[in-house]
């Protein structure tokens, strides 16, 4: 708990100073981000990521290889599937819903300055037939999570098939796991350092002035955010895993404000998963299976910022959307945002896919562009939180079998 006070302070101050140094002393804040924020921040992201594709890969392999027997395998896989899919339907749910009531698209939004360049989108397909890698070293080189983990279950499969045989592969990358962890408790430690600079330099860059123009957009993602996370999963925890729900988000806490401050699943993955296995009793096996995967393609908190901002350019653009096109906008974004990666700003290209499906204008995405790091901290939080919840839940209904 006291990392995560430190954390907190770290995140707060930076907020702080970053936005004082915007209003008070903006000729000062571009050096001092430079030679000192931004570094700062950098040490601290560079310091995860640098553990990232190794213990994805890891404990991946354990995880499958823990759990052995096939027909577990598949119930453990389809059940998390079918949370993720289940979560992030209701997520785009309530957003699309949330963003009806609200209207923040009606508030006579300036749309002739929007010029948005597309990012290339990937196509659906092109995502899943891109699951298998052609070259496994390649795929950890480039850190593509969804080929990573494909073969560390192939890996993980065929270990506990050979069992005895390949014993001594299984504990080295045991060790390699114990090697992992240790060095996940050390980089925690330069955390609040790290949250400082990342928060000192967003929020110095960013202020909060081009934010007016967006606040109901704004306010409208981050009570969707709040409220899926609290009675989404909160309820998702005691009524299925039948736990403590303050408990659980109380627990969970030091991963969010590292999801937060990072903006990336992928980044924060080993404190997601360290804090599941410690503070909230996730066996290894499962955490080490569920939490990659959700990781990389549970994003409830994209998915929501997605259909909010569909339905906001809709407005914008003073379009009507079809109970059809609706439709269509929830089987998108659910399709996006299994396909977003766990990296910073990855949902917002996402949204083109999305908005070239009901026909909205890409450009739309120009007026959202500003104010997207702050949301992309907050939907970063929530994407790992809703890995995490799967990973109890499922924990809870494998024990009672
Ligand atoms: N930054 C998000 C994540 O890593 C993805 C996104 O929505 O851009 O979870």
């Amino acid at each position: 708990m006291k990392l995560t006070l430190k954390i907190v302070i770290g995140l707060i101050l930076g907020a702080v100073i970053g936005l004082a140094l915007h209003f008070f002393a903006p000729d000062i804040f571009e050096p001092i981000d430079k030679y000192f924020f931004t570094p700062l921040g950098t040490i601290f992201l560079n310091l995860i990521k640098m553990l990232v594709v190794p213990i994805v890969f890891i404990s991946i392999t354990l995880g499958t290889a823990a759990i052995g027997d096939p027909k577990k395998l598949g119930r453990i896989g389809g059940k998390a599937l079918l949370f993720f899919l289940a979560t992030t339907t209701i997520a785009i749910t309530i957003a699309m819903g949330m963003a009806m009531i609200l209207q923040p698209g009606s508030v006579g939004i300036e749309t002739a300055e929007a010029s948005y360049e597309t990012a290339e989108a990937p196509s659906v397909i092109d995502t899943f037939t891109g699951i298998i890698p052609t070259n496994p070293i390649q795929a950890m080189v480039e850190g593509n999570m969804l080929q990573i983990i494909t073969f560390a279950v192939f890996i993980g499969f065929a270990l506990a098939m050979l069992g005895k045989k390949t014993e001594a592969v299984y504990r080295l990358l045991e060790q390699g796991n114990e090697i992992m962890m240790f060095l996940v408790n050390i980089v925690m430690k330069f955390a609040p350092y790290g949250a400082f600079g990342l928060l000192a330099s967003a929020m110095g860059s960013l202020g909060i002035s081009g934010a007016k123009a967006m606040l109901l957009y704004m306010i409208t993602v981050f009570s969707v955010l709040f409220i899926h996370a609290i009675f989404t999963y909160g309820s998702a925890v005691a009524l299925i895993a039948k736990r403590n729900p303050i408990h659980f988000f109380k627990a969970f806490i030091p991963a969010m404000t590292v999801g937060f401050s990072t903006s990336s699943s992928s980044s924060t993955l080993p404190v997601s998963m360290k804090v599941a296995q410690e503070e909230l009793n996730v066996p290894k096996s499962i955490s080490s299976f569920v939490q990659p995967l959700g990781a990389t393609i549970n994003m409830d908190g994209t998915a929501i910022m997605q259909g909010v901002a569909t339905i906001f350019i809709a407005q914008v653009y003073q379009t009507d959307l079809s109970l059809s096109q609706l439709a269509m906008v929830v089987l998108t974004a659910v399709l996006a945002s299994v396909g977003t990666a766990g990296v910073p700003g990855v949902g917002l290209v996402m949204l083109a896919m999305v908005l070239n499906q009901v026909s909205l204008p890409v450009e739309g995405i120009a007026l959202i562009i500003g104010i997207d790091r702050i949301l992309d901290m907050t939907r970063t939080a929530v994407n790992i939180t809703g890995d995490a919840a799967c990973a109890v839940i499922i924990a809870e209904t494998e024990k009672k079998r």
